[in-house]
């Protein structure tokens, strides 16, 4: 086979990937079709150009966990962080830069890399034979999307996320909530008990029905073509539908008893359910929205038991393209039906620049390994990088796969330390002390 690296799309998740893979001594080639075809939020040409935001967010290597990212691709000598670093704005604890110097230093370390060649033009079928990332990101071409879904089944890869609020399961109050399928369905106790119930009363209802009516709203982009579904609205629209809309659909009552309190019946329910094998995170079922996120976590906390809820991620509906990864992708991130072709990237089902550039460098130290005739372990699961692959090729449930941001819900427990709020702080300490070693001997392991 073809030793050469072929990497399609030059963005955060491409340029880092093929970075490391050159750095490796690997040949690479980066197919990128912009400018020739252009997408609705790209501006340039140029590799690793931010499409929004200026801001590769917190900086805390301590306390959060994409800060802990960064750590973990600095110490793997990542592009998009060294340019980030150089390229750095004043931005209080957080990590923003200027993007039009940003993506050139990273256009120019690329084309000066001798290892690396970059081919403009779009990529539109799947290649059948040769090594292949595919980073095409949220707008992948709509031909290359075409030709992946051939491959995949159309339902295992959406063009759009529908993203429900996923709340950490700790901060939960569980005097108020209480764990019950509807009509007490499935055959295991398990499965009799896979949902987590918050009751409203009428008074409740109504006051959260006005609160979601009179929330703050993003906007479809307009050239997003928004096309979301009856299947999946937003819950502020259904609510516009009609007041008594959301006590029909997903805040249905019925089937389910409060074990706190069965003589009561509850006017509204909202369910939660599980949303990750660790048990830590539980998403809002139906609750995927467009309204703003200050806006969200004022309006989630009305509901009775999330009154102190934390939130691993909010709500969002987008123009979006990935992969069903958990049911697609192997945890070396091949595609298990055509394995001489990896996903990186957004399209791998994360979401954000710094876990689409992870996803990079992580493919790209992977293909470049295999490439040189060795098998590099995927990261460790107690790393970040390591937390996201296990989550995505892994631990998420692949019914209900959405993108996923990187959070501490995705790290296994370290044993010993306080639950809840209070014991927050150590916690995380403990998750990124323990996160730095397990990342520092996979990197070490790579060099003997
Ligand atoms: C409108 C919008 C706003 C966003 N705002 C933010 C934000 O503020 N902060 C944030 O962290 N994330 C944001 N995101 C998500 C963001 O796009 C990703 O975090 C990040 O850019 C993903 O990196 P990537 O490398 O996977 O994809 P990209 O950076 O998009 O790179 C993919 C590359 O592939 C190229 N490509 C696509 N199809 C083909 C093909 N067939 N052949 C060759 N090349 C191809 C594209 O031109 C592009 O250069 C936003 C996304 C969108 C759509």
């Amino acid at each position: 086979m073809d030793k050469k690296l072929h990497i399609v799309g030059g963005g955060m998740a491409g340029s880092e990937a093929a970075w490391q893979a050159a750095n490796m001594g690997v040949e690479v080639v980066i197919h990128e079709m912009r400018p020739e075809v252009e997408t609705f939020a790209h501006q340039t040409g140029k590799l690793g150009e931010m499409v929004c935001s200026n801001s590769f967010r917190s900086d805390d290597d301590e306390q959060n966990a994409v800060g802990l990212l960064h750590w973990e691709m600095r110490a793997a000598n990542g592009l998009i962080m060294a340019m980030a670093d150089r390229c750095r704005l004043p931005a209080g604890g957080a990590l923003a830069v200027d993007r039009e110097d940003f993506s050139d230093c990273v256009t120019k370390a690329l084309a000066d890399h001798p290892n690396v060649t970059v081919e403009p033009g779009e990529i539109r079928e799947l290649p059948e034979d040769g090594h292949w990332i595919i980073a095409t990101g949220p707008l992948t071409s709509s031909s290359l999307g075409a030709a992946i879904q051939a491959e995949t089944g159309a339902e295992r890869l959406a063009f759009f996320d529908a993203i429900a609020p996923i709340v950490y399961a700790e901060s939960i109050d569980m005097n108020v909530a209480w764990l019950q399928s509807r009509y007490d369905k499935g055959e295991t106790e398990e499965e009799q008990k896979a949902y987590l119930n918050c009751p409203m009363t009428k008074d409740q209802y109504e006051a959260f029905i006005d609160a979601l009516l009179a929330a703050d709203k993003t906007e479809f982009h307009e050239s997003e073509t928004a096309g979301y579904f009856d299947g999946c609205l937003p819950i502020e629209v259904m609510a516009e539908r009609g007041r008594e809309t959301l006590r029909h659909g997903p805040m249905k009552p019925v089937g389910l008893t409060n074990s706190h309190k069965p003589e009561e019946k509850a006017y509204a329910v909202v369910q939660l359910r599980r949303d990750n094998a660790l048990g830590t995170l539980y998403n809002i079922v139906g609750f995927q929205t467009k309204m703003k996120y200050g806006a969200q976590t004022d309006v989630f906390r009305m509901i009775p038991g999330l009154e102190n809820a934390s939130f691993a991620r909010l709500g969002g509906i987008h123009r979006n393209t990935f992969l069903n990864s958990p049911t697609l992708l192997d945890n070396q991130m091949r595609l298990k039906s055509k394995p001489n072709i990896r996903f990186a990237g957004q399209v791998t089902g994360v979401e954000g620049y710094v876990e689409s550039a992870a996803m990079g460098l992580l493919a790209g130290r992977l293909a470049a390994a295999e490439i040189l005739g060795t098998t590099l372990e995927t990261a460790p699961q107690d790393s970040a990088m390591g937390a996201l692959i296990h989550h995505i090729t892994g631990g998420a449930e692949a019914k209900t796969f959405q993108p996923m941001n990187v959070n501490f819900g995705l790290f296994r427990p370290v044993d010993g330390l306080k639950g809840g709020r209070r014991g927050r702080k150590d916690r995380y300490k403990a998750y990124t002390d323990r996160a730095k070693v397990a990342f520092c001997q996979w990197l070490e392991g790579q060099t003997h």
